[in-house]
């Protein structure tokens, strides 16, 4: 029998429902590869009986014919989403030990339709991070390697423990969230598929806050059609979260094949930037030609704000973490340090309990929302934020269906090379992605190429609102012209 491990979610689904093998066959062999991997830091809790218990569940389902659309598939959790009874730390020690007597709305309704959790996956703490280097649990390392080198890189966050496992077939596909490309960039570092659904398709009910304003919870996988399969059971309404929208949920694997002849295709020249390299330029050209061959109209549009949104987004989204996180104090979860006086235990209760970046976070949060500042940083990057929006609403008034871009400025880093000495530097990454979360837009990243050291490098596809439908009938002609791309395994 092939390893069970390097199938498709798409080909698992067909092997179970054909009885090829058992879900507790698939989820023992992702349980081992799992232990063979932890090098790779990816899991910060596996939890092999649950997913042994759930896969016994599945093949009873499976048997009685009454199977859910995940029967028995394998996930990983970002640790942000909050599971009943399993440890949920955010991969922050304020969290503590934190174990919610409740359920995210996405996880749950990915256990209403059969799918099997091997456990929580690391991400940087509280999702404020590039790199996954801000994790309490310490950085996930990537499966992929520069050729000729052993140097650990990055796999971009801050859903790097998802980005990582499933890269290197530690589950068939994962939960991530984006509030800034969180999704999309380790993604693209890991040279797999990630989307960052529209804003209100997914309940954040039970997902860790950072900027409520714009996290999305989205689905990773390995291919176009296997993003498309998870998005469906994640999407949905949800009363318990007033941002959620009540629309019905498409079949997104249905537009997966679809014809693009005839679509408009945006290129925005302020996404050229300078001293671009030239590899992501060539291959957003090379992408721009898959998409005409495919009958697509690639035209040449216009998002004039886009230099406006990377600084807006680091007023807007600390501020609204800084008061977020107003909530860990000691008192009500997780960690507590004693002081002489409460105000001294909240005191030392955050700053031992927070990571610097958490805490840089958290005072210029403060700083921006504070009286006398609030309307020279807060209300002027909110206005900024509604220019970016009309920005991408006037392209899609002239007929465009989606734009392309590169998903990232450049391909995985190594660990401790960037960051160390002004924060700014990291925050760059996230060039092409914040603008779709500052307008509240869909996007994936789809994997496309590799870098002159042979690291994959993936081009981002941003859509109208609610209609993801597009992206992945884009995302797979670029799949189908890229091919997909699976790293050489050294660490097992
Ligand atoms: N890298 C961005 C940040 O640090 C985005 C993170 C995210 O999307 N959660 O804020």
């Amino acid at each position: 029998m092939t390893d069970l491990t390097s199938l498709t979610l798409a080909d698992a689904r067909e092997g179970l429902t054909q009885k090829s093998f058992t879900a507790l066959e698939l989820t023992d062999a992702y349980l081992a590869a799992m232990e063979r991997a932890r090098v790779l830091n990816a899991y910060v809790l596996e939890t092999p009986d649950r997913a042994r218990a759930q896969a016994r569940a599945a093949d009873g389902a499976i048997a009685r014919g009454e199977a859910g659309p995940l029967a028995g598939i394998p996930l990983g959790v970002k640790d942000l989403f909050a599971t009943q009874g399993v440890r949920t730390t955010a991969c922050s020690k304020i969290l503590g030990d934190f174990t919610p007597p409740y359920e995210s709305t996405v996880t749950s309704q990915l256990w209403r339709d059969g799918a099997v959790m091997l456990g929580k996956l690391n991400n940087d703490e509280f999702a404020m991070g590039s790199s996954n280097e801000t994790s309490a649990f310490g950085p996930v390392i990537n499966p992929w390697r520069r050729e000729g080198s052993e140097a650990d890189l990055v796999p971009g966050g801050s859903s790097g423990g998802s980005a990582s496992a499933v890269a290197a077939n530690l589950c068939l596909g994962a939960t991530g969230t984006d509030t800034g490309g969180s999704i999309r960039q380790p993604a693209a570092f890991t040279g797999i598929v990630g989307v960052k659904p529209t804003y209100g398709r997914c309940s954040r009910w039970g997902i860790v806050a950072f900027a409520s304003s714009l996290d999305q919870a989205g689905p990773f996988a390995r291919t176009v059609r296997d993003s498309a399969i998870l998005m469906r059971a994640m999407a949905g309404h949800d009363p318990k979260d007033t941002t959620s929208v009540d629309l019905p949920v498409p079949d997104f694997e249905a537009a997966v094949g679809r014809s693009v002849k005839g679509m408009k295709i945006g290129i925005p020249k302020e996404y050229r930037l300078d001293g671009m390299s030239e590899r992501i330029e060539a291959l957003w050209a090379e992408g721009a030609d898959w998409l005409r061959a495919a009958g697509a109209e690639l035209v040449e549009v216009s998002l004039p704000h886009t230099k406006y949104a990377l600084p807006a987004y680091y007023v807007v989204a600390p501020a609204e973490a800084s008061s977020n996180l107003a909530r860990y104090d000691g008192v009500r979860y997780g960690a507590r340090v004693n002081g002489r006086n409460i105000a001294e235990m909240y005191e030392n209760t955050r700053a031992e309990g927070f990571g610097p970046e958490v805490r840089r976070r958290i005072m210029i949060g403060t700083y921006v929302l504070s009286a006398g500042y609030y309307d020279a940083y807060y209300l002027r990057a909110q206005k900024v934020r509604t220019l970016i929006k009309k920005d991408f609403e006037d392209v899609f008034a002239q007929g465009v269906h989606a734009i392309l871009t590169p998903a990232t400025p450049s391909a995985a880093f190594g660990i401790g090379e960037k960051g160390q000495a002004d924060p700014v530097e990291m925050y760059l990454n996230d060039i092409f992605t914040v603008t779709v979360n500052m307008a509240g837009l869909p996007g994936i990243a789809v994997p496309a190429g590799k870098d002159g050291q042979g690291l994959p490098l993936g081009l981002q596809l941003i859509g109208r609102p609610f209609d993801e439908e597009t992206l992945f009938a884009l995302g797979e002609v670029v799949e189908q012209a890229a091919g997909t791309f699976t790293p050489a395994k050294w660490w097992a």
